[in-house]
């Protein structure tokens, strides 16, 4: 057990691997890409690539503001980005899996990357034969985001036969905890500049990044 709990849930993006300036920024890049050479919006890339980084400060959605003001599909958009997302430039922790594989509870994955994108992430971390059968993405359940209510965490739940009171979901997104802690699971917040979840009831617990978290429950054994 881990904090009383049988099961551990990880959030996949900016928690298995760390938070990263140049590729949040190129990432920001790609989905403009995607919005202007897949999806035949009409305007330049760098123009695009303002309204996305615009988008994720208003909206915690680089998309958001096309699907409202200019008639982008979600579902188009999300498919057509994870097919161009360079995972490859990813940077891996080390020996992330000597870790995994010593905690002692249930382990799985809930990602707001597709299926395709989130195997590759996987495969790039050296977490794949650890969790090949053991993540699922938001599109198992039928949406696109994970931070718009508590039943996407309820289902997810039901669909790994675990009670959400017996569970812990780590990441490094408040609007996702929040939901999670709705649903009745303990939260772990992953952050990395500044630990600001001080004022946030729905946060269990905080940590610097994942190998803290890691380090803290492998070292104290808490049970
Ligand atoms: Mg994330």
């Amino acid at each position: 057990m881990v904090f009383g709990k049988n099961v551990i849930i990880y959030d996949l993006d900016e928690t298995l691997y760390g938070k990263n300036k140049e590729f949040s920024d190129l990432l920001d890049k790609t989905m403009a890409e995607t919005l202007v050479y897949d999806l035949g919006l009409k305007m330049s890339v760098q123009e695009a690539k303002e309204l996305v980084t615009k988008s994720y400060k208003m909206y915690r959605d680089g998309g958001e503001i096309f699907y409202r003001d200019y008639g982008i599909d979600n579902k188009d958009l999300f498919k057509a980005y994870h097919l161009r997302k360079p995972v490859e430039k990813i940077i891996p922790y080390d020996n992330l899996i000597d870790k995994i594989e010593k905690i002692p509870a249930d382990q799985y994955i809930f990602t707001a990357s597709d299926r395709y994108a989130s195997e590759k992430i996987l495969k790039h971390l050296g977490l794949f034969e650890f969790f090949k059968d053991k993540y699922y993405s938001v599109e198992d359940f039928g949406v696109f985001k994970k931070n718009k209510s508590a039943k996407v965490y309820e289902d997810f739940c039901k669909k790994i036969n675990a009670n959400p009171h017996d569970a812990i979901f780590v990441d490094d997104s408040y609007s996702n905890l929040k939901f999670a802690k709705e649903a009745g699971m303990t939260t772990v917040k992953i952050y990395y500049n500044n630990n600001s979840s001080g004022d946030k009831e729905y946060i269990d617990y905080a940590y610097k990044g994942i190998e803290s978290f890691f380090d803290d429950i492998l070292s104290l054994k808490i049970a």
